[in-house]
């Protein structure tokens, strides 16, 4: 992330412009763009129409950082109704979550047990669950996390962030497991202790892992990324692959670089959020392309 999207992270992290914003309708319209809509319903309505264009679907109830355990085993139980919706509705979607909405942080053992309970019954319904990748000081409990659950059932996969150091070494661990493994560049400004600053040595990194997880026999590569060179490069290791790999983009962001991938015949897994916890995913989709800030002026403009 630059210096630009550092300072948006910043900004909007005050708890003002945090209630003023998430307050506003222009906040709220401006998340329609990158969000399905409030409800569970909305998630699903999106994701069948993506399927319909050919995409696959990731369904992320939002919401992370819950605080107190009865908000974790809410959101455990929301998911549960995404995962009997998806089998009710034979859609084509796994689900996205984040371990600090579940409860990572302040009981890890009750998201570790609320994975488990969602990986069950995602297996049941013949679909998987991919653990999102959050801030650097959760990476550790994350990867044992998914270590943890990974083994007992089969169906897990994580993301990983190209701009830390450390995401070599954890896909060491996560190979031995096995699984489907999300790359991306990384959504969080964390410091140059632990992770490139530079753009281009975040490329750099994520061209590796690429060649990495194409090469890896026991990881499903899901290549996440809008940038059209990092694109090009996973067409070209895949050239003749018979296994299976994936690219994903976010809901929203690109949408005619989406309907070209599919209509040319790769397989892309859409990432569709919904629920009224929107903020937080928002002001990251602006840190990375501050121009979407125009956006939320012109919705502010139209009130
Ligand atoms: C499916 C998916 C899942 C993700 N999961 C995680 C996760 O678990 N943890 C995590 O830290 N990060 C996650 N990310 C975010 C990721 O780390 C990047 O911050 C984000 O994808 C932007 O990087 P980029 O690879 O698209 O490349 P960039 O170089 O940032 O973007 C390339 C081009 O894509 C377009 N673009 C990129 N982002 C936007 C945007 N927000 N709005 C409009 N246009 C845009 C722009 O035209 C830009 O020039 C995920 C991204 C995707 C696609």
């Amino acid at each position: 992330m630059n210096v630009v999207g550092r300072s948006v992270l910043a900004v909007t992290n005050r708890s003002t412009v945090r209630r003023i914003f998430a307050q506003s309708g222009a906040g709220r319209r401006l998340s329609l763009r990158f969000v399905a809509g409030e409800t569970l319903d909305d998630g699903v309505n999106a994701a069948q129409s993506l399927n319909a264009s050919g995409a696959r679907v990731s369904l992320d109830h939002l919401g992370e950082h819950v605080s107190d355990a009865a908000s974790a085993k809410r959101a455990r139980d929301d998911y549960l109704e995404c995962l009997d919706r998806i089998d009710q509705k034979g859609i084509d979607a796994n689900i996205a979550v984040k371990l600090t909405q579940l409860g990572l942080g302040f009981d890890d053992e009750l998201a570790v047990e609320s994975l488990g309970v969602l990986a069950a019954r995602a297996a049941e319904g013949g679909t998987t669950v991919t653990i999102d990748m959050e801030e650097s000081v959760l990476v550790e409990p994350t990867v044992a996390a998914f270590e943890a659950v990974q083994e007992r059932f089969g169906n897990v996969g994580i993301a990983v962030q190209s701009y830390l150091y450390r995401t070599p070494a954890d896909l060491d661990r996560i190979a031995v497991r096995g699984g489907h493994v999300r790359l991306c560049k990384g959504a969080y400004a964390e410091p140059p202790e632990i992770a490139h600053q530079d753009l281009d040595r975040v490329d750099a990194a994520f061209d590796a892992l690429t060649r990495r997880l194409m090469a890896t026999s026991s990881i499903v590569p899901a290549i996440a990324t809008h940038d059209v060179e990092r694109i090009e490069l996973a067409k070209r290791l895949a050239v003749g692959r018979t296994d299976p790999w994936e690219f994903q983009m976010l809901y929203g962001v690109r949408t005619t670089l989406q309907q070209s991938l599919v209509e040319d015949g790769y397989p892309l897994r859409v990432y569709v959020p919904y629920g009224s916890a929107w903020y937080a995913y928002l002001t990251r989709r602006i840190a990375e392309r501050p121009a979407n800030l125009v956006f939320f002026l012109r919705a502010a403009a139209t009130r």
